[in-house]
């Protein structure tokens, strides 16, 4: 028997809300998604695209328009001040075909919410949900004291920073990384094709440059992402300091003159925080929590992105396997247990050894991490870790049936 087709809302139009309405109305079941900005558009840095995260714009039928934005990476280089290898990680010691994606943030975005306004989802821009009532069958959605409707399931997709969060009686914690970084993206003039490379000075300087393939529909101008890794605290101190002092510092680490040649005043540079969201699981009766909002990371293993499309994902496989919507819920939240303890757990282990002020953390990443880049075994796993598949340090896949 085919499933019921059900009313649900999906709050939140960023790479989780829109790839899950989409998944879910292709399913047949009457979606609604909300959206609290009023005219979303292209923004954001360069994202690395796994292979996980392709798959399942395989599934959507979006990924020939994505891989036409990318460009291809096919390696993560670091090296440190002295020039020594600390990272090489090569997609192709898991797998020759695969490699990842270098792709501007708001193409991602664009082509997802084209869909999404192609597709029979009733879009609601400019509508912020504040907060939610559990009836007994069903959820109610408010903005303030205005009733938004009543949904026999609610998924909320607000990102790192969600408001709704912290009413689901889920025990969670939220923990803001003291470092961040700040980014830009400018032309791409072939510096790094086909590496995403990176130079690091102990922990507390780290610099990279990312092909970025082009920004949505403008196919005449490849980019490349600069990142520079910055606690939070000292984002004042960088200002005062001024850009000359800062290229000043790029160029003792890495010799991209032509590249800083492109950043002509501070405000090309924009700065990203980060935070930990550790939920002990994502369901709560009728309301399920995917992308930023249920596992934000580090971008330090670059899995933002394709976590929250295989939630997309696998949400819709328990919806059509289960009529039951807290049930399909719950089982939601087993199936992707072991998928995001991983790479949650990979993320914030591995960050202070890149961004921190510990010698201890950078002293013992450059003598060990190249050596085990080398290590045939070592280097397979590390592949696998970067394409997004694997469910458990030494064994475990994401199910190709996942998709
Ligand atoms: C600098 C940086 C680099 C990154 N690099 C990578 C990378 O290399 N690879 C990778 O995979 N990921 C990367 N990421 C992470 C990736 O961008 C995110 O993980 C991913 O976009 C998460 O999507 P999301 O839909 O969960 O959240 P978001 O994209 O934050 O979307 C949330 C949406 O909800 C809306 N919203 C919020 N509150 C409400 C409300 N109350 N009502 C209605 N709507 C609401 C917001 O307006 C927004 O549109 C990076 C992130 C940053 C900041």
């Amino acid at each position: 028997m085919p499933p019921r087709t059900r009313n649900i809302a999906v709050i939140g139009g960023g790479t989780a809300g829109a790839a899950s309405a989409l998944f879910l109305a292709r399913a047949g079941h009457r979606i609604t998604l909300f959206e609290r900005v009023d005219n979303p558009t292209a923004v954001g840095a360069g994202i690395l695209l796994q292979p996980a995260g392709m798959r399942v714009l395989q599934a959507l039928g979006l990924l020939d328009e994505i891989l036409a934005h990318g460009a291809r990476n096919d390696r993560l280089f670091g090296t440190n001040a002295h020039g020594r290898t600390v990272l090489d990680v090569r997609y192709h010691d898991w797998d020759a075909q695969q490699f990842g994606l270098g792709l501007h943030r708001g193409t991602l975005f664009s082509v997802l919410w084209q869909a999404v306004l192609v597709a029979a989802i009733e879009v609601r821009i400019a509508t912020a949900v504040t907060r939610f009532f559990h009836h007994a069958d069903s959820v109610e959605l408010f903005n303030d004291d205005t009733s938004l409707g009543e949904f026999d399931g609610v998924v909320i997709a607000d990102g790192t920073r969600s408001s709704l969060r912290a009413s689901l009686s889920i025990p969670q914690t939220v923990t803001p990384y003291p470092w961040g970084a700040l980014w830009a993206i400018i032309p791409d003039d072939g510096v790094t094709s086909g590496v995403l490379r990176q130079w690091f000075r102990h922990a507390g300087q780290m610099l990279g440059l990312m092909s970025t393939g082009y920004a949505y529909q403008q196919k005449n101008l490849p980019v490349i992402s600069l990142f520079w890794s910055l606690r939070a605290d000292r984002l004042a101190h960088w200002r005062n300091e001024g850009l000359q002092a800062w290229k000043d510092d790029v160029l003792a680490l890495a010799p991209i003159e032509s590249v800083l040649a492109h950043i002509r005043s501070p405000e090309q540079l924009t700065f990203a925080s980060y935070a930990d969201v550790r939920m002990r699981h994502w369901h709560d009766g009728r309301v399920v929590c995917i992308g930023d909002c249920a596992h934000a990371t580090s971008p330090q293993l670059g899995q933002g992105a394709n976590l929250a499309l295989v939630d997309a994902a696998v949400l819709a496989q328990c919806l059509a396997a289960q009529d039951d919507i807290p049930t399909a819920l719950a089982s939601y939240s087993q199936k992707r247990h072991a998928h995001l303890r991983y790479y949650q757990t990979a993320s914030k282990w591995l960050t202070p050894f890149f961004q921190s002020d510990s010698r201890v953390a950078s002293g013992l990443r450059d003598a060990l991490l190249g050596p085990i880049c080398r290590a045939p075994i070592a280097k397979y796993h590390m592949a696998k870790t970067l394409s997004g598949t694997k469910t458990g340090w030494l064994f475990g896949d994401l199910p190709d049936e996942n998709f």
